[in-house]
């Protein structure tokens, strides 16, 4: 056949050759489209990104995404970052203040339907905005958003809607902090925006990204998923995120311990009262995590037996390294951070130690509750 048939999405020539470059469309697939009259096809790849949002992560400091992020700088544009509350620190992108430049930078906590109902938004946001001021980054704004529930998307859309009249809007975010399914959620609430979804390649990079064009001739664009070695997330299984992250409102589960005592939140956390008076310690974890409560004395004994059994996950498979500790003497209420995992609230003036698989995502926040 002369005539060649383009891919709708990117404009590829399609071919049933080489799965690997640029058009490819498996033989029989191509082979109705061509008998088709005027068939509007898309490639295998552009499939795939229009269906599953499937853009390829890479590292925080791999070049071309480098590339990418300086290519926004010179560019009129409001940029989201899209974070997991429930990794809060790990999931910022701390590599943007250097090139947001003079354009817009909001923040996008998601999976606020994981805090416990009596959660105050504000205190939330205070922490947040401490934290990114921390990493030398200046939100605009913050907004707290459920992409799965829908919830608290209206005030994040509108905004959007109305910052980026007369600019691009750029998603940036880690794996698995809910980008794909907080853009899903963005195209669906607003069928004016569920156009057509192309994709492209930064000039002189190989990234993709998805660029969904407004109405106001401007692109909503999906940038590939940054992988961090901080995350949880990205050391362990499927099979096991799926005990480790939380799918409903976390349930305080509040332990009475005495100087002295430890729980091991299965294998991925280890929690140490160290000094105080008897007292009550609120645990939110998910519902499914392991817990087991042992005198500090025999904690590493207990560890060392049962840590591919009762303390699991994380496996022998996952690339995480041994427990290590932190000393904790809050002043207030706080909550000792398990970043990916959960929290422990503690009282004031009291001495702690918490432990992760190499100190991973451990932090200490004013108690949200
Ligand atoms: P991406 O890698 O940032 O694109 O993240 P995904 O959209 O693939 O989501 C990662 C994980 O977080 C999946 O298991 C989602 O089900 C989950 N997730 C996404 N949004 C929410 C949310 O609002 N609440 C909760 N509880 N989970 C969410």
């Amino acid at each position: 056949n002369e005539e060649e048939l383009r891919c709708i999405g990117c404009g590829s020539v399609l071919q049933d050759q080489d799965p690997k470059k640029s058009g490819y469309l498996p033989a029989s697939a191509l082979k109705k489209a061509m008998e088709e009259e005027n068939a509007e096809v898309y490639c295998q790849r552009c499939f795939r990104l229009r269906h599953y949002n499937e853009i390829m992560p890479v590292e925080e400091n791999n070049d071309d995404f480098l590339a990418l992020l300086n290519s926004i700088s010179e560019k009129k544009a409001l940029v989201v970052n899209v974070v997991d509350l429930f990794d809060f620190s790990n999931s910022l992108i701390t590599s943007l203040k250097r090139f947001i430049g003079n354009n817009e930078y909001i923040l996008v906590g998601n999976k606020v339907d994981l805090f416990p109902k009596n959660t105050k938004e504000s205190k939330v946001k205070d922490w947040m905005r401490q934290e990114a001021n921390r990493n030398g980054l200046r939100p605009e704004k913050i907004f707290l958003v459920s992409a799965a529930k829908k919830k608290n998307l209206d005030a994040l859309i509108d905004f959007i809607a109305q910052e980026g009249k007369n600019k691009d809007v750029y998603f940036v975010g880690t794996t698995n902090v809910g980008k794909s399914t907080l853009i899903n959620a963005i195209l669906s609430a607003r069928s004016d925006l569920k156009d057509l979804i192309t994709t492209s390649k930064f000039p002189g990079t190989t990234l993709d990204e998805i660029k969904i064009p407004l109405d106001n001739g401007h692109y909503l664009i999906d940038t590939p998923g940054i992988l961090s070695k901080k995350q949880l997330a990205s050391h362990l299984s499927g099979k096991e995120l799926e005990v480790v992250e939380p799918k409903k409102p976390l349930k305080p589960a509040t332990y009475q311990l005495l100087p002295g005592q430890t729980i091991f939140l299965a294998g991925l956390g280890r929690f140490d009262y160290v000094d105080g008076p008897s007292a009550g310690f609120t645990i939110y974890v998910a519902r499914d995590l392991y817990l087991h409560r042992t005198k500090t004395e025999n904690a590493d004994e207990f560890y060392k037996k049962h840590k591919d059994d009762l303390l699991l996950p994380p496996s022998k498979a996952d690339d995480l390294g041994p427990l290590k500790g932190q000393t904790f003497r809050p002043h207030q209420k706080s909550d000792i951070l398990f970043g990916g995992v959960g929290f422990i609230t503690v009282p004031k003036d009291v001495v702690v130690k918490a432990y992760t698989p190499d100190g991973i995502g451990l932090g200490i926040r004013r108690a949200l509750i």
